[in-house]
């Protein structure tokens, strides 16, 4: 269609509607008519080719070749086995990810779009699946474009299309109608759906909804899945990669060397390798690293903290720089006007008990009923609602005190004329209609609005400005933590206003100022303390007064400045110096959205993980640079959360360092298993490896071995994936942001309880065959003692450094202590089940053999809890030591 060639007189016919939007019931109706406004969900994987997905992977390869070969040798059971183990592991691989993809899926809806529409002649939210051809759709800066729009009125709109058209400079729009032949990039007549509105604002004419829009024209856009790589899971991809390099040269040599050396046979020492090779790969891990990620994803959206992308719940646990905004996020933004500063003196005041007293007063309470775009309205009950801004909210609570009646004031005094808030210019401009007068009305930062002005209203009328007086009053209100807000105006009488004059309004009359108060959140006082603790420095970053950010920062405990550094001091600076001061201070003020993206850039060059809050359109590239940015569900514009890593669901400071706390649980459960899985799969390796090289009988065939090795790598392992959160995480600092996969110390403990894995198991073996027992019997025992060295170990391995001889590292974890039951139901079965003993050549095995292999296997816990405790001492001496 050719909407964009149409005027808009004609677009307005043709929908049926008209300026104003629908009413209520038309919408319904044409609801019902179109379908709701959205897109069809992007493609998913079949189940089938999730399923085949889970087999492409190196290490797969090589253990279905070993399945073909052993086949091809006559070897069924071995063969059976190993593909056994591949399929057991690629559906729990499946099971798994699928589970991911479903959690991804739900937290995406969980931020369901909203629309801001004109219906029943008011603006109103609702749910932007509700949009209809005929709406009206409100157009603000950072708001995403919920459907197509031919635009009817425009004030200097600009869209980012790069959604839609891969054009990355955003597009200036109008409401005159274009070319009927123009490309979708030169239609400025219209804005589409997916788009964002970056500048300006405007009102559009909904004329096509879901899949009719150009974007669900798209098809292979939307197509796109979440992938859930992340660059752990690429580490250990990379891990993979290495490990299948040395199993099978380690395979291949130790094949080599029991014919050579001890003239084994060629077929039975291609079995040993293609054992050894299966014991030794970690085939479990990726999908242990994948549900580990998603279950952190599913806690974090417990806590309010909406995960966008996967690697997020990793980066998390790095942070070590939190930048945060102040309005709303560190405070309540509940806001209070508490002191009004007049050219007759201050007054405390509190609107719910008494009025605003005097003249001046009153003009500022005039003043401000009129410059605000909240909305002030009695309900059924005779109740009145006040909504909008918070802070526009308290100043018309401050005109309802001071007895102005709002509503029947503007429609007085229609507004003819604006400039929107902008924290590029930190103020608001409105003109009104007085018949012939007109009358602006401008509030904003003191800083931006005092300057503007000639004079200042007294009871005498109009008096000259002491800027310099005013600035030191102003500075004193900052100082208890109040936010400032300054009232000025200015009348003509016939002659035109120009408001759109490039340098702003000027000549104003300044009425007053308002201190306006905004505590902060208990919570976030304690988060910060605590994140404190765990070694992250916390940096207020607002577009506040330097002195008010100051004041409200020693109440969050931030440290004891006094007066924030200002976006201008910053601006000032040669990089070095902005370094140090990104570095070392905490309050920073008057920060433009361009300040906050070299900041991050500083820390980052400082080699710190930042995480840094944005609400809006302007905070994008900050989010984007930032390792997590992290946006505002409830306060913050669609393009902020688009850049976002992390949507707090309740705008909450408090939230981050929770989602810090999960994300550092999350690592710590990964690194567990990685510690698990190691030496475990090393040891059964070298068991076989260490008897060929001396020429022994095989311990255990290289069919048990398959066996152990399947059973274990997807139980026992992966119930760490669950395990809670050690008492700790939040008391030490930040892992570095290029920590290896093994934490440094820990090779030593993963090479220690690999080597008593193996002594115990081979001298079980060794003792007992001396003895002249049945091979049979003793191999089944060989088995067994390393089936419950694993139990054993698993136990220790759910903590890094704690110990773990305590009621709750014991019990702690009930998925722990299921695998357990899972494993040792299983290895009875192995043990005494007659299919089990013609499949895997295994005998019944006597109370004796039970207590020997328990006695021999226990000592690995005391080998992990001692090396823990020396760790442990190590590191408080270090602590104690004096530095330097
Ligand atoms: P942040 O959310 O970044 O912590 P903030 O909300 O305090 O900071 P801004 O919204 O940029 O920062 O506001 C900066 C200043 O601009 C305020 O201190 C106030 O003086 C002024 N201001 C804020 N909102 C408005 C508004 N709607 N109209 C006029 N002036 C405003």
């Amino acid at each position: 269609m050719d909407w964009h060639a149409r005027s808009v007189e004609t677009t307005v016919d043709q929908l049926d509607t008209d300026r104003d939007g629908l009413d209520e019931t038309q919408a319904a109706q044409r609801l019902e008519r179109y379908g709701a406004n959205r897109q069809r969900p992007p493609a998913h994987r079949s189940a089938f080719e999730r399923l085949i997905s889970q087999f492409r992977n190196l290490l797969i390869y090589l253990l279905l070749a070993a399945a073909g070969i052993t086949a091809a040798l006559g070897h069924w059971i071995d063969s059976g086995v190993i593909a056994a183990v591949v399929l057991i592991n690629a559906l729990i691989g499946y099971i798994q990810e699928g589970k991911a993809e479903s959690a991804m899926a739900a937290i995406r809806g969980m931020l369901a779009p909203e629309a801001t529409v004109r219906r029943d002649g008011r603006r109103q939210t609702v749910d932007a699946a509700r949009v209809v051809p005929g709406d009206v759709l409100i157009l603000e800066p950072g708001a995403k474009v919920s459907a197509d729009v031919r635009l009817i009125r425009t004030s200097g709109l600009a869209v980012d299309e790069s959604a839609l058209t891969g054009e990355s400079v955003p597009v200036d729009k109008t409401h005159e109608p274009v070319e009927a032949g123009a490309s979708l990039g030169d239609r400025r007549s219209m804005a589409f759906a997916g788009t964002l509105v970056t500048a300006g604002e405007g009102d559009g004419l909904v004329v096509e909804t879901g899949d009719r829009t150009e974007l669900g024209q798209v098809t292979e856009m939307l197509s796109r899945v979440e992938t859930l790589t992340t660059p752990l899971l690429r580490h250990l991809d990379q891990l993979g990669r290495q490990l299948a390099v040395i199993i099978v040269a380690a395979g291949a040599a130790t094949a080599v060397a029991g014919v050579l050396l001890h003239g084994f046979s060629p077929v039975a020492m291609f079995m040993a390798a293609v054992g050894l090779a299966v014991a030794a790969i970690p085939e479990g891990l990726p999908a242990i690293v994948t549900i580990t990620l998603a279950l952190g994803v599913r806690r974090l959206a417990g806590r309010n903290a909406i995960v966008r992308r996967l690697p997020a719940v990793e980066t998390l646990g790095a942070v070590t720089v939190i930048c945060s905004d102040k309005t709303g996020t560190l405070t309540r933004n509940e806001m209070t006007v508490q002191a009004l500063l007049l050219a007759d003196g201050l007054q405390t005041i509190d609107p719910q008990h008494s009025a605003p007293q005097g003249e001046n007063a009153r003009a500022l309470a005039e003043a401000v009923a009129l410059c605000s775009d909240a909305t002030i309205a009695s309900d059924s009950a005779g109740e009145t609602r006040v909504s909008g801004d918070p802070m526009e909210v308290a100043l018309l609570h401050l005109a309802a005190a001071g007895d102005v009646d709002v509503e029947a004031w503007r429609s007085q005094h229609p507004r003819v004329d604006s400039i929107p808030f902008d924290a590029g210019h930190r103020y608001m401009a409105t003109l009104h209609d007085e018949g012939d007068a007109r009358w602006l009305v401008v509030k904003g930062a003191p800083e931006a609005v005092v300057p503007r002005c000639d004079g200042v209203l007294t009871d005498a009328g109009t008096a000259a400005l002491d800027e310099a007086a005013w600035h030191r009053r102003a500075e004193e209100l900052a100082g208890r933590g109040l936010r400032l807000l300054a009232v000025a105006e200015r009348r003509s009488d016939g002659a035109a206003l120009d408001l759109h004059q490039d340098s702003g309004p000027d000549s104003l009359v300044l009425i007053g100022l308002v201190g306006i108060i905004d505590p902060p959140r208990r919570e976030a006082i304690d988060a910060v303390a605590a994140s404190q603790r765990a070694g992250i420095r916390i940096k207020m970053i607002t577009g506040d007064h330097a002195v008010t950010a100051a004041a409200i920062g020693r109440q969050l405990g931030l440290g004891d400045e006094t007066r924030g550094v200002t976006g201008e001091a910053l601006e000032a600076m040669d990089d070095d110096e902005f370094q140090r001061t990104a570095a070392g201070r905490s309050v920073f003020a008057r920060v433009s959205p361009a300040h906050k993206l070299r900041l991050v850039e500083a820390l980052q060059a400082d080699g710190q993980v930042v995480a840094m809050t944005g609400d809006g359109v302007n905070d994008a590239p900050a989010l984007k640079r930032a390792d997590v940015g992290v946006s505002m569900g409830r306060g913050g514009t669609d393009a902020a959360r688009e850049s976002s890593e992390i949507v707090l669901a309740d705008d909450n400071f408090a939230t981050i360092e929770a989602a810090i706390h999960e994300g550092r649980v999350v690592y710590d459960n990964i690194v567990k298993s990685i510690l698990f899985i190691l030496p475990t799969n090393a040891a059964q390796a070298l068991l076989l490896v260490v008897a060929v090289m001396a020429g022994l009988v095989l311990p255990v065939t290289p069919v048990q071995i398959l066996w152990v090795n399947m059973i274990t790598a997807v139980t026992l392992a992966l119930a760490l994936a669950f395990e809670p959160a050690e008492a700790a995480v939040m008391e030490r600092p930040p892992r570095p942001g290029d920590a290896a996969l093994i934490p440094p110390g820990m090779g030593m403990r993963v090479g220690w309880v690999a080597l008593v894995m193996l002594g115990g198991t081979l001298a079980v073996f060794l003792g007992e065959q001396a003895a002249g027992r049945d091979l049979a019997e003793v191999r089944t025992l060989t088995i067994n003692t390393l089936v419950l060295f694993e139990v054993w170990y698993l136990f220790s391995a759910r903590r890094l450094h704690a110990s773990t001889l305590n009621r709750g590292g014991l019990l702690g974890n009930r998925y722990v202590l299921g695998a357990i039951a899972v494993i040792v139901f299983a290895q009875l079965l192995f043990t005494y089940a007659p299919p089990m003993q013609l499949l895997f050549d295994t005998r019944a095995l006597g109370l004796r053999d039970w207590l020997l292999a328990v006695f021999v296997s226990l000592p690995v816990v005391a080998v992990v809890e001692g090396h823990k405790a020396w760790q442990r001492r190590r590191q408080r001496r270090s602590a104690d030591a004096p530095q330097g």
